[in-house]
């Protein structure tokens, strides 16, 4: 009977979207108690576009962007596309030399003579600074919009902040309802600061919130699930995810993710619908209920 429970499973999972590698992490589903999803390009779209410019006094917003673009041109991260593509709307984007980038952190770069560097918490940490408040009176109400804040420096002083605002999957709600209605817990884990994951996590209704997460360290959170006693799934699509799919008991890849992350999971959705871990669950109920 097994080869035909085997084709029955393989056929309501091809029509869902679901690309099944391992089918031990797909039975481990059923039981899951957890689900940590990765924000940016999970439950967010991972689009994300600039929507707030501060300069401090002396400096000019354009000024502000196109130090920032030169800085971020040579990047593949989603927010710096988006800091490049807003910056030639507004003028032409300077040259750099000397790009480095700091995952999970920012970049830097050396434009006109001066270390600019855009990045993150993590990355004012590095340099020791702090932003001034004339510009943290803008920065705090941008994040508990739940925008994305970068700062620009300029040889290791402020020049300035960015707030980037990616939207949230309109999936993405239904998806964490459904898994609370099914007893699951719901967990968001990000990279980024985390007044905004805290605003994305009410605005979604997620039970616990793992912020400001280096990508060294997101297979941590999943360990630190686990040791409470919980069996985790995680579902991510980026580079910065692998681990920690790799790590959880059912790693899950959504959409187009990058490679990295595919390799590393068990179960791969052929769409980015959140909901379609939903999806998995119920092909994990039907497939152990037809083999017992
Ligand atoms: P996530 O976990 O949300 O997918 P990442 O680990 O890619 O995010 O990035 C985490 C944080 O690092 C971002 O929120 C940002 O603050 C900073 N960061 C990463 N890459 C860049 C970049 N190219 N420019 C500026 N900041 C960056
Ligand atoms: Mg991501």
């Amino acid at each position: 009977a097994i080869p035909l429970v085997i084709a029955i499973s393989t056929s309501m999972s091809a029509k869902a979207g679901i690309l099944v590698k391992d089918r031990l992490a797909l039975e481990r589903m059923r039981t899951v108690d957890a689900v940590l999803f990765d924000k940016t390009g999970t439950l967010t779209k991972g689009t994300p576009a600039v929507t707030e410019v501060a300069a401090v006094s002396g400096h000019t917003e354009a000024e502000l962007l196109a130090v920032a673009a030169a800085a971020e041109y040579a990047s593949e991260h989603p927010l710096a596309k988006a800091i490049v593509a807003t910056a030639r709307e507004h003028g032409p984007v300077p040259e750099a030399t000397e790009f480095q980038s700091r995952t999970g952190r920012g970049v830097s770069a050396t434009v006109g003579g001066s270390q600019i560097a855009v990045g993150g918490p993590a990355l004012l940490a590095d340099y020791g600074v702090t932003a001034p408040a004339e510009l943290t009176e803008h920065t705090e109400s941008w994040a508990a919009r739940g925008a994305t804040v970068l700062h620009v420096l300029a040889d290791g002083a402020v020049l300035g902040a960015l707030a980037l605002a990616d939207e949230i999957r309109p999936e993405s709600r239904q998806a964490i309802a459904e898994l609370h209605a099914a007893g699951v817990r719901a967990v968001l884990i990000t990279g980024d600061a985390r007044n905004v994951a805290e605003a994305v996590g009410t605005e979604l209704g997620v039970d616990e919130v793992f912020a400001e997460v280096l990508p060294e360290d997101k297979d941590s959170a999943v360990r630190e699930l686990q040791n409470r006693g919980q069996q985790v799934a995680m579902v991510g699509d980026g580079v910065n995810d692998a681990p920690a799919l790799a790590r959880a008991d059912v790693g899950i890849a959504i959409g187009a993710g990058t490679d990295v992350a595919i390799e590393s999971a068990g179960v791969v959705l052929a769409s980015d619908d959140p909901r379609g871990v939903l999806a998995v669950r119920r092909l994990s109920l039907a497939s152990y209920r037809k083999m017992t």
